[in-house]
Order: C-alpha cells, then structure tokens, then sequence
C-alpha cells in the first residue's frame, strides 16, 4: 500500500535532485541526480589516516604532520569527500541559504563513508552558539547528525556537548591562533566514562574545532571519538 502511494506521488511530483532540481530517472535511488554526484569529488587514497587530510601528490595514506607531531585526541575522521565543487556548492547552500531540505541527501552520502557496523553509543553534533542559532534558526551539524541516528539507530544528544560563548571568526587565522580563539568556547555536561562517540560536523577545515571538542569529550572519560564531516577542506597555505 505504502509502496503504491508512494508511486502515486512520484507521478505527481517527480523527485528531482534537491541540488540542481533535475528530475530524477524512475527508478533513481541515489541522494543526488548523475550530473551532481559525479562533482562529488572523494578523498584521494593520499590521505592522513586520522584526520583525513587529503595530500596533493602521493598515493598512499600516511600521518599528516600535525599528526605525527601530536596525535590528535579523536580516532579517526570519516568524510564523504573534498570541500570542493559540487559538495562544497551543497554545503554552502545547506549552511547559508536556508537548503535545511538537504540534510536528508547530505546526511546519507556522510552515512556512506562510515564503516558498517560501527560501534558507537551516541552521536554529537559540534554545537552552535545561540546567537548564531538564532541568526541560521537551525545547526547544520545537528540536522547531519540526526539523520546519522537514523540511519544508524545510535541516539542523538546535543545537550551534552555545548558552546559556552562564540569564537571570534576562524577565517584568516593560523592553525595556532585558531586553537587559541577556541579555547574555552567550548563544555561538556556530563561523565561519559567508557562511552564512544561520533562527533559530527559539515566541513573540517584545519580540524581545530574537532581537537577541541574531542579533547574536551575525553577529559569528561569517553573511550572513543571518532568524527564524521560531510566534507573536508584540503590544508591550508
Ligand atoms: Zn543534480
Ligand atoms: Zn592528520
């Protein structure tokens, strides 16, 4: 019954690709119509296998200089690919023009990247302060992170992991100055002694935001963080 209703509506109105608004093929199951997942650009095998940096050149995996210097406080992080072209293009209409319809799509490429199964006991979105929430009216990182509860039947919590004060812009600031200008932005309510978490955010850049929460998430005891980011941003100059 389901099913035949849901035909009926696709005969109505044809899905089309919440991106570029082409209509779908019958049939068509993925996210995103051909034209757009093929701007989907994914990490290149060259990547630092625990934060994700991708490398210009090369073909194997190995630590990034960051993290060889000091290894970061999160396991891993998981992307669906490069901040550029077309996810960047979707991002940015996600975050800053008001798209909230693509959490769905963008929330099941980010799926994707995960492992299957993977043990986590609950997902957090890296928060907002409530200035900025008032200003977007939505946490682009919650909205990620509870369609990642669905998908995975893991509980969301964003109480748990909080913005005390916002962080002066991190735009044209050094990795250095970027980990001062976020010291103390951030807490965490509770003990999660023995807990293992996936922090999820929409793009990591320098993963100055991600070390911080992750360091906080560990001091409050958790055994594992490891971090989802629908897009992650090659190193900068
Ligand atoms: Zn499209
Ligand atoms: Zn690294």
């Amino acid at each position: 019954m389901k099913q035949v209703m849901r035909q009926g509506l696709d005969l109505l109105f044809p899905p089309a690709c919440p991106l570029c608004s082409s209509s779908f093929s019958s049939g068509w199951q993925e996210p995103f119509c051909r034209a757009c997942l093929a701007g989907f650009k994914p990490l290149p095998p060259a990547h630092c296998p625990r934060c994700a940096l991708p490398f210009a050149s090369g073909r194997s995996a190995h630590l990034c200089g960051h993290c060889s210097r000091k290894a970061p406080p999160f396991d891993r992080v998981y992307t669906a690919g490069l901040y550029q072209e077309t996810l960047r293009r979707a991002i940015h209409a996600f975050k800053y023009n008001q798209a909230v319809s693509l959490d769905r799509p963008l929330g099941k490429m980010l799926n994707r990247a995960l492992p299957e199964p993977m043990a986590v006991d609950l997902i957090l979105p890296v928060p907002i302060h409530s200035l900025r929430l008032r200003q977007r009216s939505y946490n682009q990182a919650l909205l990620l992170a509870r369609e990642l509860g669905r998908c995975r039947r893991v509980p969301v919590n964003h109480q748990l992991l909080l913005r005390t004060r916002p962080a002066a812009p991190q735009q044209g600031l050094s990795a250095r100055q970027r980990e001062q200008n976020l010291r103390g932005v951030f807490a965490v309510s509770e003990n999660l002694s023995g807990k293992r978490l996936l922090l999820v955010d929409d793009v990591m850049t320098t993963g100055a935001t991600a070390r911080e929460c992750a360091k906080l998430l560990r001091k409050a005891g958790a055994e594992r963080v490891e971090v989802a980011v629908v897009a992650r941003a090659p190193a900068e100059r």
